[in-house]
């Protein structure tokens, strides 16, 4: 780092703590300093201050302390001639500029000024990014389909070379921040006036107008160390490290830099993250004594995305079928309105299904495509509505029957990911839209059937060998092979149902989620899917087919220890081994005692509530309160990090309504509470279970939010409707 960036650094971070100041004591001045104060939906306060200083911001009189932390952070600007020693004081100055950056947007919520709203546009930015938005991204952090995060700060010089920066992050399935302005643009701006579609779904996330805000992604990065990582707030050196090793962020920055970004900057240097601009930013000082490897410079704009993904040390390879529209995941979101399609199949409007079939290896012609039906090339017109049946027929010497419904399920990826192209449903009840632009790019029917032999080629080589399409569009043929479909379909959920824990003698791990919580395994058996509701016990065999060496192990079963807590020993070595000795023993049916671990992208948490002598369950996305008085923000924030934690585990939805259910604790009669949209949306499935279970009305005598947020009420609703869990044997 040259002295020019270590003096702007420090000279930014000293306006900066002084602009959080003066606003600070402005603010007590008009609201006192006991006004509480919390970002939107998060368990960890000041997220940048609480991770490094484990002083936890709760009102605007705490801010001052926080203030306080950077202001000891500070150093004086340096003189012309040493400058050798201001590596360091450049990256103090750094943090001290987070600091007061986090401080300086609180405020600004404060005041309702947050998030930004642009006031030519009226788009309205992301701003503060919440617990919920990044649970639910962990999984694609860990299973590779999110490989990297970019912050993008300033404006290109044109509106074309932004929307190509952008594209090329998007096919490489980055996740792209937008962040401050240069010259009175900014690449939001930019993107905006070019059409392109923002937001989560599409992976370009504007969080406001100024440099200031590229801090709720550096907030958002230092929340993975805390959330998944177990690391402890105030150990700063174990965070800084995490984001260094296993957080894959950089920065763009477009367009002369100031002094505010030169420090912000050395605040996401100081986190491991290199930046490069597009300017002629001095990265080397002239006697060449001291460089900083974290600076660089890149003045080809076609270039300067591949530039940062090796400084990273990014490793990226992507898959993209033969077709003439862009693909990847961060088209999987897009919708298309009714104006916008060109054509569509199915959705309740004409028959339609989706059928993989295994076959033998003679019996089909590898990457053939076939359209059958009359004239097709004709009817594949504007404003059409025509049947489809999409057979996929695959063969290869490690294909087995079981693995059918899994590659069928990934028939929603491989079309959604193609830009233009939309899917909704499985089986029988598909729904599919092709827009305007993607048919004037040239997509055809011929290319629905190449994306779906490309990439079930591609996603389950090593298990199918062969992979033939066939696209039936003509109403009589449809509905003769759905016919057929629909019995294979029966076929197959008569097998699952079937297969039970102790129908099999191997389950599986999951290991994906290590390279965020390092001691966190997931054993997944028949009867229990992972937490994060990904990967079922078919799921993990195909996968290990696939890459013996990969996320998925086989668990020899091994004997059972006690079939009523579920415990093997089988499972036990495995994860003696696997968790470095964290965790010695398992219990898979109980919550009491030596339950499963938890990382962090559980869809749901089951907490005790011993007054009710049963548990609450609580999901992802529900942001309202919860009878033991924690919402799911903060309850997730203490069960993570691949920790056990009696009476607190982490569970994927699906599992509720399993018999393995808390076997062990008296299974689903202890469920007391729900949300509301958590009782619908496992409602047809659990009340065939609770039949089994002898009490087919427990749904409805379970508590939700309307009913009560607190344990009084709930206790008192319990006792009104006779719930179950009353009378059982006590849960301590
Ligand atoms: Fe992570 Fe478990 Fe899901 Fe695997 S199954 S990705 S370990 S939560
Ligand atoms: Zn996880």
């Amino acid at each position: 780092m040259s002295k020019f960036i270590a003096t702007a650094a420090i000279r930014g971070a000293r306006k900066l703590v002084a602009q959080a100041e003066e606003m600070l004591e402005k603010a007590i001045a008009e609201k006192g300093k006991d006004l509480a104060f919390e970002f939107p939906d998060t368990a960890f306060y000041l997220p940048m201050v609480y991770a490094m200083t484990a002083f936890p911001v709760k009102t605007l009189g705490d801010m001052r302390v926080a203030l306080g932390y950077a202001k000891e952070l500070l150093h004086d600007e340096p003189e012309e001639h040493i400058w050798k020693p201001y590596l360091g004081e450049a990256l103090d100055s750094g943090m001290a500029t987070l600091f007061a950056e986090e401080v300086i947007l609180a405020l600004r919520y404060v005041y309702g000024l947050e998030p930004c709203k642009d006031p030519e546009t009226g788009y309205v930015y992301n701003g503060f990014i919440s617990d919920t938005i990044q649970r639910n991204l962990g999984i694609q952090l860990v299973d590779g389909t999110m490989p990297g995060f970019a912050a993008i700060i300033g404006a290109a010089p044109t509106d074309d070379i932004a929307v190509n920066i952008v594209r090329e992050l998007q096919e490489k399935n980055i996740l792209t921040f937008l962040s401050g302005q240069s010259n009175g643009d900014s690449v939001t701006k930019q993107l905006l006036r070019k059409g392109v579609e923002l937001g989560w779904d599409s992976r370009i996330v504007p969080l406001g107008p100024d440099t200031e805000h590229t801090l709720y992604a550096l907030d958002w990065a230092i929340r993975a160390s805390l959330i998944f990582g177990g690391k402890k707030p105030a150990d700063f050196k174990g965070h800084l490290k995490y984001q260094k090793d296993r957080v894959f962020a950089f920065a763009i920055v477009l367009g002369p830099l100031d002094d505010i970004k030169w420090t912000t900057g050395a605040g996401a240097i100081n986190m491991g993250f290199p930046a490069i601009g597009d300017t002629d930013v001095p990265v080397i000082h002239p006697t060449g004594v001291c460089t900083y490897e974290e600076v660089d410079k890149e003045l080809d704009h076609t270039k300067i995305v591949q530039k940062a993904i090796e400084m990273r040390g990014l490793k990226i390879t992507v898959e993209k079928p033969p077709i003439p529209v862009s693909y990847g995941p961060a088209f999987e979101g897009e919708r298309i309105r009714k104006e916008d399609t060109f054509i569509e199949f199915g959705g309740q409007r004409t028959p339609a299904f989706e059928w993989v079939r295994m076959r033998e290896m003679e019996e089909i012609e590898d990457n053939k495509i076939v359209v059958v039906g009359d004239k097709w090339q004709e009817r594949y017109e504007k404003g059409g509505q025509l049947p489809l049946g999409i057979l996929i027929e695959v063969a290869g010497r490690k294909m087995q029957k079981d693995f059918e419904s899994v590659i069928e399920r990934k028939i929603h990826s491989n079309i959604n990911e193609a830009q233009g192209v939309w899917h909704m449903g499985q089986r029988d009840i598909n729904w599919i839209r092709i827009s305007n632009n993607a048919k004037k790019e040239g997509f055809t029917l011929e290319h629905l059937g190449l994306l779906n032999a490309t990439m079930t080629h591609h996603r389950f080589r090593s298990i199918v060998d062969k992979v033939q399409v066939t696209l039936f569009i003509d109403e009589q043929d449809v509905k003769k092979h759905l016919e057929e479909a629909r019995a294979a379909y029966k076929e197959r959920d008569q097998r699952l149902g079937s297969l039970t824990d102790e129908a099999v003698d191997t389950f599986y791990s999951c290991l994906l989620c290590q390279s965020f919580a390092p001691s966190h395994v997931c054993v997944i058996t028949p009867e229990r899917l992972g937490l994060c509701g990904a990967y079922n016990w078919l799921d993990g065999k195909a996968a290990f087919e696939i890459d013996p060496t990969g996320g998925n192990q086989p668990i020899p079963k091994g004997e059972c220890l006690d079939s009523k807590y579920g415990r093997y020993t089988g499972a036990d070595e495995y994860l003696k081994k696997a968790t470095g000795g964290a965790v010695e023993t398992l219990n898979l049916y109980t919550i009491m005692e030596n339950p499963m671990t938890s990382c962090g992208c559980f869809e749901c948490i089951i907490a005790i509530i011993p007054e009710a002598n049963g548990v609450m369950i609580v999901h992802r996305g529900h942001t309202g309160m919860t009878p033991i008085g924690m919402k799911f923000s903060t309850l997730a924030g203490t069960v993570g990090g691949g920790a056990q934690t009696p009476g607190f585990m982490g569970v994927g939805v699906n599992f509720i309504a399993s018999k393995k259910f808390l076997f062990g604790d008296g299974g689903i009669k202890r469920i007391v509470w729900m949300p509301k949209s958590l009782k619908e949306r496992i409602a047809e499935d659990f009340k065939k279970r609770a039949e089994e279970a002898g009490v087919p009305d427990l749904l409805d005598k379970i508590a939700d939010e309307t009913i009560c947020e607190d344990s009084e009420k709930l206790l008192e609703h319990l006792t009104n409707v006779g719930h179950p869990a009353l009378s059982m044997d006590p849960i301590l």
